[in-house]
């Protein structure tokens, strides 16, 4: 088996859920830990293979900011 090639572009899902992935960050207001998990919030269209800014939301002191990830995809023999 030959598995060649990198995949970068925008993947065709409205809602992408990724079960067992959290993120979590300080709240660059208030200094609480704010966590989004991924198997109850999504990524919506994920470009694959580029930064991306999804938004963060602290619910103590009302404060959202952005930071940048990078989603990639690997097809791999198994
Ligand atoms: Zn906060």
């Amino acid at each position: 088996m030959k598995i060649e090639g990198t995949f970068s572009g925008e993947l065709d899902i409205k809602r992408c859920y990724l079960p067992g992935v959290t993120l979590t960050d300080t709240c660059k207001k208030c200094g609480h830990e704010v966590t989004n998990d991924y198997e109850s919030e999504y990524l919506s269209y994920p470009k694959v293979g580029t930064p991306t800014e999804i938004s963060l939301y602290c619910p103590t002191c009302n404060f959202d900011w952005r930071v940048q990830v990078l989603l990639n995809l690997t097809l791999t023999p198994a």
